[in-house]
């Protein structure tokens, strides 16, 4: 089947490119997009791996943006990467400055650690502050240090460095690529109904209707919106590797099946963008 939105050792997933291809097809999975944070830094590893393997690659990230103080993902799509190298390395610096913004506040708390490397292409999040956290025996779990610390308004959090959704959706199109909201019902900063005619109108072009936090009633109003805005539909797993705890929500890949149908509109989409 179809799994348009998955992460990789190069964003805050914990199985490599080539780890997340081999184990994608042997899940069953068809087309695998590749989604880091702010980076696409995995492509070319996955592409090379699922080479010999009957399973296509869907070249994707998820970009961070911030809306009404809100954190804000957005999906974008089949980007010329040329284009959107240069843009996206300034996103991923900015995620650096925050990792050691968090770091900071943590220390004032009394509770120092140490951050990983961040000379590489890594994009950094609060996963990998969470990994420190543990790592320095401050907490037993990531949930514990989301909870304790990292949750939204929690004592160490710091918020996306100001990049607006609407700065984004520019960004993705004006490089070729399909602009899709994220899990729009994690979304804190407004109610689905509110946001999405604006997201449309700056230029948004589909919703990931499929996603293991959206509950049946959700899924049914998302494909509601979308026959009503003449949007693409999505969908994956949001898959961050096999460890169950580091994500509340976890399903395993290719968990939500999703229709292998939803990819030739996308892919004209991206096309069409490019002409
Ligand atoms: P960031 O983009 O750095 O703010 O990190 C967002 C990532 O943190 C998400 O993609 C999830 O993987 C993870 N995350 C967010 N909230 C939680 C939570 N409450 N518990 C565990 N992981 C979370
Ligand atoms: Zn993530
Ligand atoms: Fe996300
Ligand atoms: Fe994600």
């Amino acid at each position: 089947m179809l799994e348009l939105h998955s992460h990789t050792t190069c964003s805050d997933g914990s199985l490599t490119p080539t780890e997340l291809v081999n184990f994608a097809a042997q899940k069953g999975v068809r087309a695998l997009a590749i989604t880091d944070h702010d980076t696409m830094a995995g492509w070319e590893e996955a592409i090379a791996a699922a080479a010999p393997l009957d399973l296509e690659i869907v070249p994707g990230l998820e970009l961070s943006t911030v809306y009404n103080g809100r954190s804000m993902h957005i999906l974008g799509f089949y980007p010329n990467a040329q284009k959107l190298q240069a843009p996206l390395q300034e996103r991923v610096e900015g995620r650096k400055r925050r990792a050691r913004k968090m770091a900071d506040k943590l220390a004032a708390l009394g509770y120092p650690i140490e951050l990983p490397n961040m000379e590489t292409a890594m994009a950094p999040g609060r996963p990998h502050i969470a990994a420190a956290l543990k790592q320095a025996g401050h907490v037993n779990s990531h949930n514990e240090a989301f909870d304790r610390f990292l949750k939204d308004d929690g004592p160490a959090y710091v918020p996306y460095e100001k990049f607006t959704a609407q700065q984004g959706i520019d960004l993705l199109l004006s490089c070729g690529a399909v602009p899709v909201w994220a899990h729009p019902y994690i979304f804190r900063g407004g109610t689905v109904e509110t946001v999405l005619p604006i997201l449309v109108e700056a230029g948004l072009m589909g919703i990931e209707v499929y996603h293991p936090t959206h509950n049946t009633s959700q899924v049914r109003k998302l494909e509601a919106y979308c026959e009503t805005y003449d949007l693409l539909m999505t969908g994956g797993s949001d898959y961050h590797g096999p460890k169950k705890e580091k994500n509340p929500d976890f399903k395993d890949l290719n968990a939500l099946a999703v229709s292998l149908e939803l990819l030739p509109p996308l892919k004209a989409a991206a096309i069409a963008l490019k002409a």
